[in-house]
Formats: C-alpha cells, structure tokens, sequence
C-alpha cells in the first residue's frame, strides 16, 4: 500500500480542523447576528405603520377641522345676509344653505369622532398590553398591543445588540484573517496536490464531509476509531501502526495512526 497518498490525506484533514477552529472561535455569531437583524427589521416595519397611520389621523383630523370651521364662517355670513333679506324667498334660499353647511358640519364632527374611537382603543390595546408586561404575562400579548415607548426601547435595545454582536464578530475576523488567508492557500494547494495524487481519496474524503461531519480523518484511539467509537478489529491494528487506513465499519470514517497527524502538523 502507498501509505505517502494517506499522508497527504491526513495533512488536508489536519488543515480543515485548523480551519474549523477559527471558525469555531466565531461562536455562531454569525447566525446570531442574522436572528436579531430579523427581529430588529420586524420592529422597524412596526414603528412605521403606526406613524403612518397616525400621520394619517392627523392629517385628517386637520383637515376636517379646516373644513366645519369654513362651514361655520359660512353659516355666520348666510345669517347675516339673512337680516338683510328683501323677501322670503330669498330668505329660505339662505336658510336652505345653511342648513347643507349645518349637515357638513355634523358629517365632519362623526368622521372626528370616528377617529377619536380609533385612537381611543389603540389607547386601550397598549394599556392592556401594559399590562400583561406587568404582570410576566408575556406570551398572551400581541404585536399591537405593545406600547409605543416599549416597542422604541425594543428597537434601540436590539440595534444595541446587534452592533455589540457585529463588532465581537469583527474583532474575531480581523483578528484570524491572516491565519484564514494562509490557511485558504494551503488548503487548495494540498487539495490539488492530492487531486493528482490520490483523486479517489479525496472523492471519499469529500463525500464523508458533505454532510454535517467535519472529521472525515480520525485517529485510532484504545483500538477504536475516535470519530464513533467503534472497536477496530485487531487484525487491522498492524497495518493501521504501519501507516496505512482503516475505513470504519460503522461509521465509514478513515481511521489512521495518531503519529500521522503529529507528522501532518510540521
Ligand atoms: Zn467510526
């Protein structure tokens, strides 16, 4: 067996861990950060329909406040040209008028009250969800029932923490991006190296960490492989000893000597 193919394995492999390593250090930072950007993006879309829908009460309550108080100068100068009426006539024109104002006026005095009501239960939802923040009751309460001062310190506590979480992360990358770089070069050098050399075990290697497994070279530890635990059969020991590999029965890891790696670290 050409156990120099194996060697150029285990060095890729001991190459990848140091990798995994430094990834490691970043503590899923990473998909931490994305979960409260989420979040804080959730909030953000909140603070911005309830302005939008209070700028729209405003807008429209001023509005309609602009409007009965033209009716009203109305009804006042249709009262006065009512003293000056020269006959009924034109005295019932004038009261016909005031009384279409006088209709307006009360439109526009429900379509307030109407906004008035409004206002008055996104009042009554936030005191109730007030509450319920009193009182721990957390998982009854509502995305509109949050109180508008809690949902702000909501929005500034997670931009708080994502800025935190970002800068922790950086601090990680800068502080590992040579190592990350020099290690992306090697990493690619071995792999075509032994692309050439050993193309079916690096088809293999590739294949044991498509998944999930990260550790496709394992050493043999107390006669078993270290990746399941599974017992080798001992007929197989004199071989791994010598240098070669054993594919696990159970696992179907490459189990090699742990002097491979000690030699794949120089
Ligand atoms: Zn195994």
């Amino acid at each position: 067996m050409d156990h120099t193919k194996i060697n150029l394995l285990v060095r890729l492999q001991y190459l990848d861990n140091l990798m995994e390593n430094i990834v490691s250090l970043q503590k899923g930072l990473p998909e931490e950060i994305n979960a409260l950007e989420e979040d804080l993006a959730f909030t953000k879309r909140q603070i911005e329909a309830r302005k939008k829908v209070a700028d729209e009460h405003t807008k429209k309550k001023l509005h309609l406040l602009e409007a009965i108080s033209e009716c009203k100068h109305k009804i006042l100068t249709f009262k006065e040209k009512q003293t000056l009426a020269r006959n009924n006539k034109e005295y019932d024109a004038l009261s016909k008028q005031i009384e279409y104002e006088e209709k307006e006026i009360a439109q526009g005095e429900i379509q307030l009250q109407d906004i008035a009501h409004a206002e008055q239960r996104t009042l009554e939802t936030h005191q109730k969800g007030r509450q319920l923040i009193n009182e721990n009751r957390y998982d009854e309460i509502a995305e509109d029932m949050i109180p508008d001062d809690v949902l702000k310190q909501q929005l500034e506590d997670l931009t708080r923490q994502v800025e935190l979480k970002k800068d922790e992360l950086n601090g990680i990358v800068i502080e590992t991006a040579d190592d990350v770089e020099t290690l992306k070069v090697k990493i690619s050098d071995q792999r075509r190296h032994i692309e050439k050399e050993a193309h079916r075990l690096i088809d293999k290697y590739d294949h044991l960490r498509s998944g999930t497994l990260q550790n496709a070279v394992v050493k043999l530890n107390r006669n078993a492989c270290s990746g399941c635990n599974t017992r080798v059969p001992t007929n197989r020991h004199t071989m791994i000893v010598q240098g070669g590999f054993y594919l696990c029965e159970s696992c179907g890891r490459i189990v090699v000597h742990e002097r491979l790696f000690d030699e794949a670290a120089d």
